[in-house]
């Protein structure tokens, strides 16, 4: 089985995008900028947020980040997102999700110019996705339809499930791999938590991609011999043997899996770090402003 290496190719991912800043630096263009806002204390957040701008460092971009506290008003939030959508400076920004609950997720996003949003998260570049047309990929399926191409998975005709509906995740991926296009070209079933008899589904997936958020859900018995499996999921499972009490797991049971598929991402190490340079990858273009 190859296990796909999300991490190595992030790694090398990141040095083909600074050596493009540096050549760009050298040329006397335009640095691309990154800013995140982060409100409250979020630990998972935190991390998510600070991985983000390690990297951005690693590449040679610049980056700010903005920290609001937890009681910060939706007022406070939606000013910060027009002073960055207003700042010639930044070429894109991203708020991280989730908000405190007295924050209306949806007017945050709606807020954000779609120029600048590099999360792809606005109707308006979903829209333009769906139609096919330049636009910011939601970071995590970019991140995913990169790792399918470099790793020259085909997906012309193939059968792909995926596991979850979310607006982040799940629907723009079965969007993405039903798209004419290379990855694309796929037959695409989308399963929630109301489909009936999973299963069914899961065996017959040349290519099955889990973005549920249940731990270790996906069992060997519900994948086809030699599948490719893309496990999304980062869940976190209480341990007691490890020092902080819990570890990381997918929504894919690798260890059940490993002597039946072709190819797999792991756990951490696969999909997460893919989102990252996805978003860099989105800022890179938003520099050049071609979206
Ligand atoms: P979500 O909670 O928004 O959506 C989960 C989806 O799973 C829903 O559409 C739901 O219908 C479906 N679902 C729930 N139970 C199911 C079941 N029993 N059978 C079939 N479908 C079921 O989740 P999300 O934001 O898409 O995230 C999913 C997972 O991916 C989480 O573990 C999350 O932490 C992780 N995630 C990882 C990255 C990354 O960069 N690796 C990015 C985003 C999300």
């Amino acid at each position: 089985m190859i296990v796909i290496d999300g991490k190595g190719l992030a790694k090398k991912i990141k040095e083909e995008l600074k050596l493009e800043v540096d050549a760009i630096r050298s040329a006397g263009g335009k640095i691309p900028h990154l800013a995140a806002v982060l409100v409250g204390e979020d630990p998972a957040s935190q991390v998510y947020v600070r991985n983000k701008v390690r990297s951005c460092e690693q590449c040679g971009f610049g980056s700010t980040l903005h920290r609001l506290p937890a009681e910060a008003t939706e007022a406070d939030v939606l000013e910060l997102v027009d002073q960055l959508n207003r700042n010639q400076e930044i070429d894109g920004f991203i708020v991280q999700l989730p908000l405190p609950k007295h924050i209306n997720e949806e007017k945050v996003t709606l807020a954000i110019d779609p120029k600048k949003d590099v999360d792809g998260f606005h109707p308006v570049n979903i829209g333009r996705m769906t139609l096919g047309l330049p636009c910011y990929l939601p970071a995590t399926p970019n991140g995913i339809m990169e790792m399918l191409s470099r790793y020259e998975i085909e997906t012309n005709g193939k059968e792909v499930v995926v596991l979850g509906r979310s607006n982040i995740v799940g629907t723009p991926m079965s969007v993405l791999l039903s798209r004419k296009g290379n990855p694309g070209n796929a037959t695409v079933t989308i399963c929630h938590s109301r489909t009936k008899d999973l299963e069914a589904h899961t065996r017959r997936a040349d290519i099955l991609i889990a973005a549920i958020g249940i731990p270790e859900m996906v069992t060997a018995d519900m994948v086809k011999e030699g599948a490719v499996v893309i496990d999304v999921g980062i869940n976190r499972v209480d341990d007691d043997s490890r020092e902080r009490g819990y570890r990381l797991a997918g929504d894919v049971d690798f260890a059940g899996l490993k002597n039946k598929v072709s190819a797999m991402t792991p756990v951490p190490g696969g999909v997460g770090p893919m989102t990252v340079v996805s978003l860099l990858m989105n800022t890179l273009k938003a520099s050049k402003g071609i979206v």
